[in-house]
């Protein structure tokens, strides 16, 4: 496998600016020639195929949910970041660039991340152009607050519900396009394979969630914007649709998955109650601008939060990390939260807690004020644990939120297969071991609204692409093998359902490689998960048919998938022998349990190759270079 990552030469600042000049054009007359499809209607594959089908590409855009605007990015709460410095508080891009690089540990693509800062001005004009209402300031101006990893306030949101907007924004672009006939919008239809001609991405084969159909179609290039893959932990915030079945059916056709193990972990969720729980529930980063974290100082604390003392408080962010206290990154504020919880001073039944506390915002501004800011996500905590946040401290802990690893991609958002690009959480690319707040939709709409149009017009400018056709024996067979799974998964016949074989899964991960990470425990993981995978193909129970709506085969593929992904998972974990960001290896830590990175070792990103369904799959190096960001130990203290 061969990892070219295409960064242009010159200085950072200027490597995008000249490759948008020096990358070729498709004449606007031959746009509509090509065609694109599009997998995902969240913010990075809504914002794509809008923007193509605007510039003239014929789009076909998929997504497995009933309308597009279902997509998981609109559970999205706290913000995006812009380097907009309207607070005139010393943001820049190139601060923003840093905060990006250091936030993810040194272990991003510093052109791409120098790109991302750039083109988050544009974001929001473009958004605020469409009609998004963010949150103003008084005099009209657009308000900003603070997210961990950064002193500035580059954060734009729209109360708590900044993804919703967003994608509404971004959907009646993609409406338009549709209303126009640009865009042929597939709803309810899972892509379940991609299809390479002479080795090149030309087209993909769904089953429609409705009939049961398997089909298939053909394009001149393929775009996954498919979202992340933290479901593998059974439990997480992500939407229950959230899987990684394109991106992982995309590596077994030859595309680089690379660091399969970064995973974020977020400091802020509510507890997990029981064993009864599917889902977790995510409260905002943007909570930790006003709340404050603390655990009491003495073990197994019986006393009501209100009943405890100052004194007898241990504001434990607020101690360690006295410059950034409460907004430290969130892999910092997570781990953190285990230490508490690991020397016995965890709050809640189960002891794993922590206190998220209003008390002193509420004093210093008033009610009214805090409800106006965070006023939905209090009474979404009221209605899940029957508390009220006004007067009595939300109890918090982390859970898996977001990956960072993704499919391999160059700088124009390629991945190793010709022709398959890969955009937002789906890809790898921009935020290194750890994801600061409110990135994550800067990036998918980085991508969707102003790489992808770019590059891809480069990419047919300069390449030779045969006609195809949906008749060829590449689809065909491509066809019979999805039908072939399918029939294989409801024949089964056994005792067990998807969801007991996932929850499984979710425990061992979680245990094995959730916050924290050792040899033993990994080694054990990638013994047992391969005993679960057999099982599971001999003892899973799919009640239904196949050719009808049928969610338990949803789940079923979707498991599948996870059980061979959550393997290579700890694979890369046990082969990454350095703490950085969100890969905790509990051998390689300071005295005060601070991360050690091994920057001798592993400045790279980690690229697996599929080598067939019973070999070992081979790791490969991007070699990372720091040319403008010096790399020191991460420091917020
Ligand atoms: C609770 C929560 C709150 C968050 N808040 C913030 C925040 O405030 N700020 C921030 O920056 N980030 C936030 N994030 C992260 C952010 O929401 C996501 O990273 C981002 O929305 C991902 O967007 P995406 O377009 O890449 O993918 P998604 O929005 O996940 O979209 C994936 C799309 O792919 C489609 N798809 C997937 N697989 C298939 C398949 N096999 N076949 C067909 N279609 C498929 C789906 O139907 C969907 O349309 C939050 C995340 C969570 C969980």
């Amino acid at each position: 496998m061969k990892l070219d990552s295409k960064v242009p030469g010159g200085p950072v600042s200027e490597k995008w600016t000249n490759h948008k000049f020096e990358m070729k054009l498709v004449n606007p007359a031959n746009k509509r020639k090509f065609k694109i499809i599009v997998v995902g209607t969240g913010l990075a594959g809504g914002a794509a195929a809008a923007s193509l089908a605007e510039l003239g590409y014929d789009v076909h855009n998929f997504c497995f949910q009933d309308s597009p605007r279902r997509a998981h990015s609109i559970a999205a709460q706290g913000g995006i970041n812009a380097a907009k410095n309207y607070q005139g508080d010393g943001d820049s891009i190139y601060r923003l660039f840093y905060d990006t690089v250091k936030g993810g540990d040194f272990r991003s693509r510093e052109a791409n991340v120098h790109r991302l800062a750039e083109v988050s001005v544009d974001i929001i004009d473009q958004c605020v152009a469409q009609g998004v209402p963010f949150a103003r300031e008084y005099g009209g101006q657009l308000a900003n607050r603070s997210f961990g990893g950064a002193q500035v306030s580059r954060t734009f949101y729209a109360r708590g519900q900044t993804g919703q907007q967003l994608l509404l924004g971004a959907y009646s672009a993609l409406s338009r396009q549709v209303g126009l006939g640009k865009v042929k919008m597939h709803t309810r239809s899972e892509m379940l394979d991609l299809v390479l001609v002479k080795g090149v991405a030309r087209g993909i084969v769904t089953r429609c969630l409705k009939t049961g159909n398997i089909s298939s179609h053909s394009a001149d290039a393929v775009i996954l914007a498919t979202g992340g893959y933290g479901n593998v932990f059974y439990l997480s915030t992500n939407a229950m649709g959230s899987n990684v079945t394109a991106a992982y059916r995309a590596y077994k056709k030859g595309a680089g998955f690379a660091n399969p193990c970064y995973t974020q972990i977020h400091p802020t969720c509510i507890p997990v109650s029981g064993d009864h729980q599917s889902k977790l529930t995510l409260m905002s980063e943007s909570l930790r601008n006003d709340g404050r974290v603390w655990v009491p100082k003495s073990q197994n604390e019986k006393r009501k939060p209100v009943d405890i003392p100052e004194e007898e408080r241990d504001y434990y962010l607020e101690r360690k990390y006295p410059s950034f206290g409460n907004l430290v990154p969130r892999d910092i504020a997570s781990r953190s939260a285990k230490e508490a919880c690991d020397h016995g001073n965890g709050v809640g039944d189960s002891g794993l807690g922590v206190y998220l506390d209003f008390g002193h915002a509420i004093k210093r501004d008033g009610k009214n004020t805090i409800s106006q800011k965070y006023g939905n996500l209090f009474q979404m905590y009221e209605k899940i644990t029957g508390e009220d946040p006004y007067t009595t401290p939300m109890r918090i802990f982390p859970a898996v939120h977001y990956t960072m690893g993704g499919l391999w991609v160059d700088y124009n958002l390629m991945s190793t297969i010709p022709g398959l690009h890969v955009l937002g959480e789906a890809n790898f690319s921009d935020h290194g071991a750890n994801r600061l707040g409110a990135s994550a939709l800067m990036q998918g709409l980085a991508d969707g609204y102003f790489v992808i149009p770019y590059t891809i017009g480069n990419f047919f400018a300069s390449t030779a692409l045969e006609p195809v056709s949906t008749d060829q024996q590449e689809f065909k067979d491509a066809v019979s093998l999805v039908t072939e799974r399918v029939k294989t998964l409801m024949n089964i016949n056994g005792k067990r359902s998807a969801d007991s074989f996932h929850k499984e899964l979710g425990h061992i991960m979680w245990d094995k490689c959730g916050m924290a990470r050792n040899r033993e425990g990994l080694e054990a993981a990638i013994q047992k998960i391969p005993e679960i995978k057999q099982e599971f193909w001999e003892n899973l129970r799919i009640p239904g048919s196949g050719d009808r709506l049928n969610p338990e085969l949803e789940k079923a593929g979707r498991v599948a998938d996870f059980l061979e992904f959550g393997e290579l998972m700890c694979r890369d974990a046990l082969q990454r022998e350095e703490s950085c960001g969100g890969h905790f290896r509990e051998e390689h830590q300071t005295a005060e349990g601070e991360a050690t990175r091994n920057d001798e070792d592993f400045a790279h990103a980690a690229v697996w190759e599929f080598k067939g369904e019973t070999a070992v799959p081979e790791r490969h190096k991007e070699e990372l270079s720091f040319e403008n960001v010096k790399l020191v130990t991460r420091s917020y203290k």
